[in-house]
């Protein structure tokens, strides 16, 4: 169940520096978050000031298609 970043997201990255495992990536309008990098630990959900991120049994469909589609486009968060 990997995280996933909705469009609420307004870049401040602070679910990028608590991520144990670099997952989050930075595209144009939002982070978003690798599925295939993820490991579940849910340390982000709690972590963002815009309740941006969910786990994907709960994001909208077209975000968990946005995540894992834009997360092999957008370089990673702390590059
Ligand atoms: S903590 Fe939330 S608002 Fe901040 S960059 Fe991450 S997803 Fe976006
Ligand atoms: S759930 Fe954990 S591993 Fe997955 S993106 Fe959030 S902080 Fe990183």
């Amino acid at each position: 169940m990997p995280s996933v970043v909705n469009d609420s997201c307004i870049k401040c990255k602070t679910c990028a520096s608590v991520c144990p495992v670099d997952a989050f990536h930075e595209c144009d309008t939002q982070l978003v978050v690798d599925p295939d990098v993820c490991i579940d630990c849910g340390v982000c959900i709690s972590e963002c000031p815009q309740n941006a991120i969910a786990n994907d049994a709960e994001a909208e469909e077209r975000f968990v298609k946005f995540n894992a589609e834009q997360s092999k486009i957008c370089p990673g968060a702390n590059d």
